[in-house]
Protein backbone atom coordinates (compact mmCIF):
# COMPACT_ATOMS: atom_id res chain seq x y z
CA UNK A 1 0.00 0.00 0.00
CA UNK A 2 2.52 2.50 0.88
CA UNK A 3 4.23 2.06 -2.87
CA UNK A 4 0.67 2.97 -4.76
CA UNK A 5 0.40 5.90 -2.04
CA UNK A 6 4.19 7.39 -2.74
CA UNK A 7 3.69 6.70 -6.06
CA UNK A 8 0.62 8.98 -5.65
CA UNK A 9 1.67 11.51 -3.99
CA UNK A 10 5.37 11.51 -6.54
CA UNK A 11 2.65 12.03 -9.12
CA UNK A 12 0.70 14.70 -7.74
CA UNK A 13 3.91 16.73 -6.85
CA UNK A 14 5.17 16.51 -10.26
CA UNK A 15 1.82 17.63 -11.86
CA UNK A 16 1.78 20.80 -9.30
CA UNK A 17 5.42 21.32 -10.29
CA UNK A 18 4.29 21.42 -14.12
CA UNK A 19 1.67 23.60 -13.23
CA UNK A 20 3.58 25.96 -11.43
CA UNK A 21 6.08 26.24 -14.16
CA UNK A 22 8.78 24.70 -11.41
CA UNK A 23 11.38 22.17 -11.44
CA UNK A 24 10.59 19.42 -9.09
CA UNK A 25 13.79 19.42 -7.83
CA UNK A 26 12.41 22.80 -6.02
CA UNK A 27 10.17 20.60 -3.47
CA UNK A 28 11.19 18.51 -0.56
CA UNK A 29 8.78 15.70 0.37
CA UNK A 30 8.67 15.10 3.88
CA UNK A 31 7.25 11.97 4.98
CA UNK A 32 5.21 12.55 8.14
CA UNK A 33 5.99 9.31 9.85
CA UNK A 34 3.99 10.32 13.49
CA UNK A 35 2.56 7.48 15.25
CA UNK A 36 3.83 4.97 12.17
CA UNK A 37 6.07 1.92 13.10
CA UNK A 38 9.62 1.91 12.05
CA UNK A 39 9.27 -1.23 10.00
CA UNK A 40 6.88 1.34 7.67
CA UNK A 41 9.36 4.02 7.74
CA UNK A 42 11.92 1.66 6.23
CA UNK A 43 9.95 0.50 3.51
CA UNK A 44 9.12 4.49 2.62
CA UNK A 45 13.48 4.67 2.94
CA UNK A 46 14.53 1.92 0.95
CA UNK A 47 12.23 3.70 -1.91
CA UNK A 48 14.24 6.99 -1.56
CA UNK A 49 13.14 8.96 0.41
CA UNK A 50 15.59 10.38 3.25
CA UNK A 51 13.56 13.21 4.79
CA UNK A 52 10.50 12.38 8.06
CA UNK A 53 9.10 14.57 9.86
CA UNK A 54 7.42 13.96 13.26
CA UNK A 55 6.15 15.84 16.24
CA UNK A 56 7.05 14.36 19.60
CA UNK A 57 10.71 14.72 21.14
CA UNK A 58 10.35 10.82 22.64
CA UNK A 59 8.68 9.26 19.28
CA UNK A 60 11.24 11.00 17.60
CA UNK A 61 14.58 9.61 19.40
CA UNK A 62 13.39 6.36 19.41
CA UNK A 63 12.77 6.54 15.67
CA UNK A 64 16.87 8.19 14.77
CA UNK A 65 17.76 5.56 17.30
CA UNK A 66 16.24 2.52 15.04
CA UNK A 67 16.73 4.29 11.63
CA UNK A 68 19.49 4.49 9.27
CA UNK A 69 21.71 7.09 10.01
CA UNK A 70 21.28 8.99 6.85
CA UNK A 71 17.75 10.23 7.16
CA UNK A 72 17.71 14.04 7.74
CA UNK A 73 15.08 14.27 10.64
CA UNK A 74 12.12 17.22 10.60
CA UNK A 75 10.65 18.10 14.27
CA UNK A 76 7.80 19.49 12.72
CA UNK A 77 5.42 19.14 16.45
CA UNK A 78 5.04 22.11 19.20
CA UNK A 79 8.56 22.19 21.20
CA UNK A 80 8.70 22.53 24.59
CA UNK A 81 11.92 24.66 25.95
CA UNK A 82 12.97 21.62 28.56
CA UNK A 83 13.26 19.09 26.00
CA UNK A 84 15.26 21.07 23.28
CA UNK A 85 18.28 19.45 24.61
CA UNK A 86 17.49 15.94 23.31
CA UNK A 87 16.69 16.80 19.80
CA UNK A 88 19.13 19.72 18.78
CA UNK A 89 21.98 17.96 17.48
CA UNK A 90 20.07 15.14 16.26
CA UNK A 91 17.37 16.85 13.72
CA UNK A 92 18.36 18.78 10.16
CA UNK A 93 15.96 21.14 11.13
CA UNK A 94 13.23 22.82 13.70
CA UNK A 95 10.12 23.81 11.52
CA UNK A 96 8.29 24.97 14.87
CA UNK A 97 9.74 27.59 16.04
CA UNK A 98 7.48 30.27 16.59
CA UNK A 99 8.61 32.62 20.38
CA UNK A 100 11.88 34.34 21.19
CA UNK A 101 12.03 32.25 24.49
CA UNK A 102 12.33 28.85 22.85
CA UNK A 103 14.70 30.09 20.18
CA UNK A 104 16.67 31.34 23.18
CA UNK A 105 16.73 27.62 24.75
CA UNK A 106 17.55 26.23 21.22
CA UNK A 107 20.68 28.78 21.13
CA UNK A 108 21.85 28.10 24.32
CA UNK A 109 21.84 24.62 23.80
CA UNK A 110 23.27 25.11 20.37
CA UNK A 111 26.09 26.47 21.90
CA UNK A 112 26.70 24.45 24.74
CA UNK A 113 27.36 21.78 21.67
CA UNK A 114 29.11 24.23 19.28
CA UNK A 115 26.66 23.83 16.87
CA UNK A 116 24.48 25.83 14.12
CA UNK A 117 20.94 25.12 14.04
CA UNK A 118 18.87 25.58 11.43
CA UNK A 119 15.22 26.42 11.82
CA UNK A 120 11.91 27.57 10.70
CA UNK A 121 9.57 30.25 12.13
CA UNK A 122 6.60 28.71 12.37
CA UNK A 123 3.13 31.34 11.35
CA UNK A 124 -0.49 31.03 12.34
CA UNK A 125 -1.39 32.58 9.03
CA UNK A 126 -5.01 32.44 9.43
CA UNK A 127 -4.85 33.31 12.89
CA UNK A 128 -6.93 30.11 14.44
CA UNK A 129 -7.16 29.83 18.09
CA UNK A 130 -6.40 26.41 18.13
CA UNK A 131 -2.63 26.60 16.50
CA UNK A 132 0.87 27.65 17.83
CA UNK A 133 2.63 29.80 15.63
CA UNK A 134 3.58 33.74 15.50
CA UNK A 135 0.85 35.89 13.84
CA UNK A 136 1.60 37.23 9.94
CA UNK A 137 1.76 40.72 11.83
CA UNK A 138 4.22 40.07 14.66
CA UNK A 139 6.55 36.80 12.10
CA UNK A 140 9.05 40.02 10.99
CA UNK A 141 9.87 41.46 14.40
CA UNK A 142 10.24 37.53 15.62
CA UNK A 143 12.67 37.25 12.92
CA UNK A 144 14.67 39.78 13.61
CA UNK A 145 15.17 38.98 17.12
CA UNK A 146 15.86 35.38 16.40
CA UNK A 147 18.57 36.57 13.94
CA UNK A 148 20.51 37.97 16.75
CA UNK A 149 21.72 35.20 17.97
CA UNK A 150 24.28 33.36 17.17
CA UNK A 151 24.06 29.50 16.91
CA UNK A 152 20.79 29.95 15.13
CA UNK A 153 19.93 29.95 11.49
CA UNK A 154 16.62 31.13 9.99
CA UNK A 155 16.22 29.16 7.05
CA UNK A 156 12.34 30.33 6.46
CA UNK A 157 8.65 30.29 7.31
CA UNK A 158 6.61 27.13 8.09
CA UNK A 159 2.68 27.08 8.42
CA UNK A 160 0.18 24.47 8.99
CA UNK A 161 -3.02 25.77 6.77
CA UNK A 162 -6.59 25.45 8.33
CA UNK A 163 -8.78 21.88 7.91
CA UNK A 164 -10.25 22.40 5.05
CA UNK A 165 -12.67 19.76 2.78
CA UNK A 166 -11.71 21.76 -0.77
CA UNK A 167 -7.90 22.57 -0.55
CA UNK A 168 -9.00 25.49 -2.66
CA UNK A 169 -9.80 27.52 0.39
CA UNK A 170 -6.50 27.62 1.68
CA UNK A 171 -4.47 28.84 -1.76
CA UNK A 172 -4.82 32.81 0.10
CA UNK A 173 -3.07 31.15 3.08
CA UNK A 174 -0.42 29.77 0.86
CA UNK A 175 -0.15 33.06 -1.35
CA UNK A 176 -0.10 35.34 2.18
CA UNK A 177 3.05 33.89 3.67
CA UNK A 178 4.78 33.38 0.57
CA UNK A 179 4.49 37.08 0.17
CA UNK A 180 5.38 37.70 3.75
CA UNK A 181 8.40 35.56 3.43
CA UNK A 182 9.03 37.76 0.12
CA UNK A 183 8.74 40.70 2.37
CA UNK A 184 11.23 39.57 4.79
CA UNK A 185 13.92 38.64 1.87
CA UNK A 186 13.35 41.97 1.02
CA UNK A 187 14.41 43.57 4.13
CA UNK A 188 18.10 41.52 4.30
CA UNK A 189 18.19 40.25 7.42
CA UNK A 190 21.80 39.70 8.70
CA UNK A 191 21.92 35.46 8.91
CA UNK A 192 18.71 35.24 7.49
CA UNK A 193 17.24 33.63 4.48
CA UNK A 194 14.02 32.95 3.39
CA UNK A 195 15.20 29.40 0.78
CA UNK A 196 12.46 27.36 2.88
CA UNK A 197 8.76 27.83 2.99
CA UNK A 198 7.27 24.35 4.58
CA UNK A 199 3.86 23.99 3.89
CA UNK A 200 0.98 21.28 2.36
CA UNK A 201 -0.13 18.66 4.00
CA UNK A 202 -2.11 15.28 2.74
CA UNK A 203 -5.10 17.73 1.65
CA UNK A 204 -3.44 20.59 0.64
CA UNK A 205 0.27 20.05 -0.99
CA UNK A 206 -0.92 20.47 -4.52
CA UNK A 207 -2.04 23.66 -4.24
CA UNK A 208 0.71 24.68 -1.63
CA UNK A 209 2.99 23.78 -4.37
CA UNK A 210 1.32 25.79 -6.98
CA UNK A 211 2.00 28.62 -4.52
CA UNK A 212 4.99 28.35 -3.78
CA UNK A 213 5.93 25.63 -1.08
CA UNK A 214 9.65 24.31 -1.11
CA UNK A 215 8.86 21.55 1.77
CA UNK A 216 5.78 19.59 1.76
CA UNK A 217 4.83 17.61 5.02
CA UNK A 218 2.21 14.60 4.03
CA UNK A 219 1.81 12.14 6.25
CA UNK A 220 -2.01 10.13 5.56
CA UNK A 221 -0.97 10.20 2.05
CA UNK A 222 1.98 8.18 2.32
CA UNK A 223 1.62 6.19 5.28
CA UNK A 224 -2.75 5.49 5.52
CA UNK A 225 -5.02 7.11 8.31
CA UNK A 226 -3.13 7.59 11.99
CA UNK A 227 -4.74 5.51 14.90
CA UNK A 228 -4.09 6.98 18.16
CA UNK A 229 -4.56 5.12 21.53
CA UNK A 230 -6.17 6.20 24.44
CA UNK A 231 -7.87 9.48 22.33
C1 LIG B 1 0.69 15.46 11.23
C2 LIG B 1 1.29 16.62 10.58
C3 LIG B 1 1.42 16.69 9.16
C4 LIG B 1 0.92 15.63 8.23
O1 LIG B 1 -0.49 15.62 8.18
P1 LIG B 1 -1.29 14.74 7.11
O2 LIG B 1 -2.58 15.44 6.96
O3 LIG B 1 -1.42 13.38 7.70
O4 LIG B 1 -0.51 14.73 5.85
C5 LIG B 1 2.05 17.81 8.62
N1 LIG B 1 2.52 18.81 9.41
C6 LIG B 1 2.40 18.78 10.74
C7 LIG B 1 2.95 19.91 11.54
C8 LIG B 1 1.79 17.69 11.37
O5 LIG B 1 1.69 17.69 12.71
Amino acid sequence: MIKENLATVEHNIAEACKRAGRAREEVTLIAVSKTKPVSMLQEVYDTGIHDFGENKVQELCEKIDEMPSDIRWHMIGHLQRNKVKYIVDRVALIHSVDTYRLAEEINIQAKKKNIIVPILVEVNIAGEESKFGTSAEDALLLVEEIAQLENIRIKGLMTIAPYVVDSEENRLYFRKIKQLSVDITNKNIHNVSMEILSMGMTGDYAVAIEEGATMVRVGTGIFGERIYKNS
